[in-house]
C-alpha cells in the first residue's frame, strides 16, 4: 500500500515505481544522521553490510503476521490464529533472504522452535495491549512520502493507521526490539513524529494520536502532537537534510560516540574506536533514503 504526493498536491500513486528514486529522507536514516552523522555515512551512503541479530529478524517476523492479523474478518483475529501464522511466515521470510536463515544455523534442534516461541511470546503481548476485533485498520505497513514546500522528500512505512468514524487520524508503531525501552524512546518518538508531519500534510489532518506499542514489555506509549509543534519538527527535519547535503558533498560525516555505540555494526570502521573509515565513494545517487525491513521492525 502507498501514499505519495507534494505539500500542495498528492501525485497519482501509479507513477512511483516507474520513477527513478530521488534521494529522501527517512525516520531511521534521519535518527541515524542525529545520533552520529558517520553512522549515517556508513548506512546511508557507503552502504556497509549489517549483521542483522534474531531479535530483528523476529521483529520482522512480527511485523508481518500483526500486518496479515488484519486479512482475518473481525471475530476471527486471536493470538492463536495469528500465532499459527509464523511458522508459514518464516517460511516466506527465509526463502526471501536466505542470509537470515543462516542466523540458524547452529545445529541445535530446538533453535528455531524455541525462536519461533519468543516471537509467539510478543504476539501474546500484543493481544493483551488491544483487541483488534473491535476495529478496522485504515491500513497497514503504508509506504508513505511527501515533498515538503522546501522541496525535502520524507519518506517511510507506517506500521499501522487508523481512522476513527469521525476522522481523526491514529497511528501506530509496534516496537519488537531487544533493546531497552528508555534507550529507544526518544528515537521512537522521533520516527512517530516524523510520520505524523508526513500524513499530516498529506491529508492536511494533525494525527490525534501517534501510539507506541511496546510488545517486549507489554506497554503502550500515547502521545497527541499539536500543529505548531510538527510545524517546528518539520524544521527540525529540513534542517537535518540540509546538513547531510553539506556533509555529503565534503564527505566530513563525523563520529559522535554515546551509548548507543554498544549497538553499532561499524566499530572496526570508527576512529573512536580505532578503525579508519572506508574511502568516501561520494553521495549515492539516486537514493540515500531508503529503509530495510529491519529498520522498519525495530
Ligand atoms: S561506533 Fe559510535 S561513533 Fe562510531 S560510527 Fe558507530 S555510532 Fe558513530
Amino acid at each position: 500500500m502507498s501514499t505519495a504526493g507534494t505539500a500542495a498536491e498528492p501525485s497519482a500513486e501509479t507513477e512511483e515505481d516507474s520513477k527513478p528514486r530521488r534521494p529522501a529522507l527517512s525516520p531511521s536514516r534521519a535518527s541515524d544522521f542525529k545520533q552520529c552523522p558517520l553512522l549515517y555515512r556508513f548506512r546511508a551512503v557507503d552502504r556497509l553490510p549489517e549483521r542483522p541479530t534474531k531479535a530483528q529478524v523476529r521483529g520482522t517476523l512480527v511485523h508481518a503476521v500483526l500486518e496479515k492479523l488484519f486479512t482475518l474478518p473481525a471475530g476471527q483475529r486471536s493470538p492463536d490464529q495469528v500465532k499459527a501464522m509464523l511458522e508459514p511466515a518464516w517460511q516466506e521470510l527465509s526463502a526471501e533472504r536466505p542470509e537470515w536463515a543462516e542466523l540458524f544455523a547452529s545445529g541445535e534442534p530446538d533453535e528455531v522452535s524455541d525462536w519461533l516461541a519468543s516471537a509467539g511470546t510478543l504476539v501474546d503481548s500484543y493481544f493483551g495491549l488491544e483487541d483488534p476485533n473491535r476495529f478496522e485498520p485504515e491500513a497497514c505497513e503504508q509506504h508513505v512520502e511527501i515533498e515538503l514546500g522546501s522541496g525535502v522528500l520524507l519518506r517511510g512505512y507506517v506500521d499501522r493507521i487508523d481512522v476513527a468514524p469521525t476522522g481523526e487520524i491514529r497511528v501506530v508503531d509496534y516496537k519488537t526490539g531487544a533493546a531497552p525501552r528508555l534507550i529507544g524512546e526518544a528515537k521512537a518518538m522521533f520516527q512517530m513524529k516524523f510520520y505524523a508531519v508526513v500524513l499530516w500534510r498529506l491529508r492536511g489532518v494533525v494525527p490525534r494520536q501517534l501510539k507506541l506499542m511496546y510488545l517486549t514489555d507489554g506497554q503502550s506509549l500515547v502521545y497527541s502532537p499539536d500543529e505548531a509543534e510538527l510545524r517546528r519538527f518539520e524544521r527540525t527535519l529540513e534542517a537535518i537534510w540540509q546538513a547531510i547535503l553539506r556533509a555529503g558533498k565534503t564527505g566530513d560525516f563525523r563520529p559522535s560516540p554515546s551509548k548507543l555505540c554498544g549497538w553499532c555494526d561499524h566499530q572496526a570502521h570508527c576512529p573512536e574506536f580505532g578503525g579508519t573509515p572506508p574511502e568516501y565513494p561520494g553521495w549515492p545517487e539516486p537514493d540515500s533514503g531508503e529503509e530495510s525491513p529491519l529498520d522498519r521492525a525495530d
